[in-house]
């Protein structure tokens, strides 16, 4: 075999796979033990069938073909509309690139903002792709930490000061917030947007989220006076309308950087499936109530996690104030995120992911997914709660 390129290589930065304890769950899940798994981001609901009908529908009128690669223009103009009521702007189709999933929103993103060599700044903790994204396209990521006292709101003048540092060209900002359930204040989207406006950043808006807010409002960044020049909005289907496996998101901005990433679009994914496109429009066409009806259980089950840490003295939260999760504070246990996370899920059968594998700001913590029915969610929750005890008696 020849040589594989040192960017390949390179592209987990040396770092253990965020993924193992996910990984081991599944592996003992398929081996027929009765695991309780609240990991990664997934609904335990399924996509709507009406938006399946949608898509049936649309495959057999024929929409099967290559579909245009920005997108249909239909579903540009919904998601720019969309965009415009949330943000105050004024965005059209030429500002919208219909991606598969926000995965593949983020990649471009940061392919449209960074050069190879560059250097882009992601606040700690972060979801976990986002240092590999930045490494993907060639650039060098660089950590800047939300304090668990500040409800993990990152603060602009650690923004400058790493920007400063770096000569950085980017930051990648996520709210409401994986993992951490985070939903920045306007005073925090302030303080990020004069460092972006000082330093001369691209800023990466990753609002996959933007359905799922318990506390406070959600406020997209390119909203915030004079940044829509400079930011590149993520959004996805997945979250919103419970729509992970149909691969559909967006990226949004200037249209000029649109336009530039349409041609990365050309060579790259070829585009989005045409049935999945006009899915994806019938779902939003469904309107609010809908997002909101997806959106409720995690709000249910937020507030049962809070409800069941209020009880005890030895796990602590961060109130989430948004998204699918909540992080546990193990620290008391006298354990790592990573040693609670794999001898929970060895002695107790629950899988949940340690906060190391979201950066080091939030080590010591574990990541609860909400995404078990209720009823085997709070199983889940008593087990958690019952093992950190007997470690805390224990130490
Ligand atoms: N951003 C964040 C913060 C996420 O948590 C996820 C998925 N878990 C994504 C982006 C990507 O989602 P998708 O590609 O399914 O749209």
């Amino acid at each position: 075999m020849p040589e594989r390129s040192t960017r390949i290589r390179a592209l987990l930065g040396g770092e253990a796979d965020a993924w193992e304890v996910f990984y081991k769950a599944r592996a003992m899940k398929a081996a027929g033990q009765p695991v309780l798994e609240l990991t990664i981001g997934e609904h335990d609901t399924r996509t709507d069938p009406a938006i399946l009908d949608a898509m049936h529908a649309a495959a057999r009128a024929g929409h099967t073909g290559y579909a245009v690669v920005p997108g249909i223009a239909a579903l540009r103009d919904r998601i720019a509309a969309r965009l415009s009521a949330a943000s105050g702007l004024a965005l059209g189709r030429e500002n919208v690139l219909v991606t598969p999933g926000g995965q593949a929103a983020l990649f471009a993103a940061h392919h449209a903002a960074l050069d190879e060599g560059d250097t882009g700044l992601l606040i700690d903790p972060y979801y976990a792709t986002y240092p590999g994204t930045i490494r993907a396209v060639g650039a060098r990521p660089v950590r800047v930490a939300a304090r668990p006292g500040d409800g993990f709101q990152p603060r602009g003048e650690d923004i400058l000061a790493a920007a400063r540092a770096t000569g950085a060209r980017s930051l990648l900002i996520n709210s409401p917030n994986n993992p951490t359930g985070a939903v920045y204040t306007a005073e925090t989207m302030d303080g990020i947007a004069r460092a972006a406006a000082e330093a001369d950043l691209w800023v990466i808006s990753d609002e996959v989220y933007d359905t799922q807010v318990w506390h406070g409002w959600h406020l997209p960044f390119a909203g915030r006076p004079g940044m829509a020049e400079r930011t590149l909005t993520v959004g996805s289907m997945s979250k919103s309308h419970a729509m992970t496996g149909s691969r559909i998101g967006w990226v949004a901005g200037p249209a000029e950087a649109i336009a530039d990433l349409v041609q990365l679009a050309t060579h790259t994914t070829y585009g989005v499936p045409g049935y999945i496109q006009d899915a994806a429009l019938f779902a939003l066409d469904l309107g609010p109530e809908v997002e909101a009806a997806v959106a409720e259980p995690f709000r249910r089950r937020r507030d049962l996690v809070l409800d069941r840490i209020g009880r005890q003295q030895v796990l602590g939260a961060v109130p989430p104030d948004g998204a699918m999760y909540a992080m546990i504070d193990v620290r008391r246990t006298g354990m790592s995120g990573t040693e609670f996370a794999e001898a929970l899920l060895a002695e107790r059968l629950v899988a949940v992911m340690p906060g190391e594998s979201f950066g080091t700001a939030a080590a010591g913590h574990v990541r609860v997914a909400l995404t078990l029915p209720d009823a085997q969610f709070a199983e889940a929750l008593d087990r958690l709660i019952g093992f950190a005890a007997g470690r805390a008696a224990a130490a």
